[in-house]
């Protein structure tokens, strides 16, 4: 199979576990034949530096020509003060809009070998493996006003949280369709108590809910929703969320299995290419110094595997090699708890691609002596 892929490696520690992310997609090119070309495009603060703008028009190209896109991060201090419409996270808002990327998928699965990482007890999140599907391309982050105003003299501010039915819906349509994979359990958060939008929300969820009457639905405020996911995360197979939410809740459920340099993410468009992408950010507090995980980054190119390129058994085999290295107790120093050594990027990037080239070792000797 050939494939294009775009790559946006952006910025701090994005540039970092991008390039681990390449390492792996060549070296399941070599292992099962297949040929990823790479097309590199700039966001972000870099994208600032060297063009003016967090999204030039050339990485539009280059994402809308590709296969899929592969993201790093985007963001740190340097850029904390350029004005609000042109900061490195603007690029990331923009490309969503412009690939259509509606929705974003966000695996949390329990690592076995990673049991000690977690500040929850065991048995709370032994066996955690739940969905949140967020919505991605509107809510408070894109609603028209946002912007500072003056009213009757005095300073004030507006930002505002719009989405059609439609959006709406496309969204919860995908979360019961996923559900319907899985455990058949889904999970609706609003806030439906205050907020008008997710009363139709919720209304929206009843109406799609007729049409899928396998999966079984219930409705969280999403203040409980916090509470539950660290109670009893257990509970819950597939939720689906608006944008802000989403987006506050992911990066609560990282914590149940350790870090946030575990978790992949699936940026997902009806018509043109996905974009895969970790959850976390720049991390500038640790940027070029070899300490990122970059596992979050290999699972999302694993993701990209499965889900744009319908490469099953590529994608199992790159999951198999993580999990391969946490069990011989490789550790990046987020993931280290109470180990007493941690390894470089570099080093847990060479070791997933040694147990992900010594499985075809191993599978060949196998197969000599079937
Ligand atoms: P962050 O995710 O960058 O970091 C939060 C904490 O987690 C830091 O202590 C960091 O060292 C740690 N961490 C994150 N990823 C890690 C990894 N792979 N390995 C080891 N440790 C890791 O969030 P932040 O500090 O709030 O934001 C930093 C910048 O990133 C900001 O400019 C923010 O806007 C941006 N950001 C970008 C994205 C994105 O590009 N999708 C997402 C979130 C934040």
């Amino acid at each position: 199979m050939k494939k294009s892929i775009a790559v946006l490696p952006g910025d701090g520690i994005g540039k970092e576990v991008t390039k681990g992310a390449i390492e792996i997609l060549e070296a399941v090119g070599q292992r099962f034949g297949h040929e990823f070309e790479f097309q590199y495009g700039e966001i972000g603060g870099s994208a600032i530096d060297n063009t003016g703008t967090p999204l030039p028009d050339k990485t539009v190209q280059v994402c809308k020509n590709s296969d899929a896109v592969l993201l790093g991060a985007v963001g740190g201090p340097k850029w904390d003060s350029v004005p609000a419409h042109s900061r490195p996270e603007r690029g990331l808002l923009k490309i969503r809009k412009e690939l259509d990327l509606y929705a974003n998928l966000r695996p949390i699965s329990f690592y076995q070998s990673l049991s000690d990482s977690s500040p929850l007890k065991k048995e709370l999140v032994e066996g955690v493996d739940l969905l949140i599907v967020r919505e991605l391309t509107g809510g408070l982050y894109f609603g028209k006003p946002s912007e500072r105003v003056t009213k009757d003299g005095e300073d004030a501010v507006v930002d505002t949280l719009f989405y059609t039915k439609e959006e709406i819906r496309k969204i919860i349509e995908l979360g019961f369709k996923l559900a319907s994979q899985r455990k058949k359990k889904l999970t609706s958060v609003d806030k439906a108590n205050v907020l008008e939008s997710s009363r139709v929300w919720r209304e929206t969820a009843e109406e799609v809910a007729k049409d899928y009457p396998d999966v079984t639905v219930e409705h969280m405020l999403v203040d409980n929703a916090a509470m539950q996911l660290i109670r009893n995360p257990k509970q819950f197979d597939v939720i689906v969320t608006e944008n802000m939410f989403g987006d506050i809740l992911s990066d609560e459920a990282s914590v149940l299995t350790g870090s946030l340099g575990m978790l992949p993410s699936a940026s997902v468009s009806k018509f043109g290419p996905s974009l895969y992408e970790p959850i976390h950010g720049s991390a500038p507090d640790i940027a070029g110094q070899n300490k990122a995980n970059p596992i979050a980054m290999i699972l999302s190119s694993a993701s990209m595997l499965r889900l744009s390129f319908g490469l099953e058994e590529e994608a199992a085999a790159v999951e198999k090699a993580v999990e391969q290295v946490l069990e011989n107790g490789l550790r990046t120093g987020d993931i280290a708890g109470s180990a007493s050594e941690s390894v470089t990027t570099e080093k847990m990037i060479a070791e997933i691609k040694a147990a992900l080239l010594d499985q075809e070792a191993i599978s060949n000797i196998m197969g000599a002596y079937a």
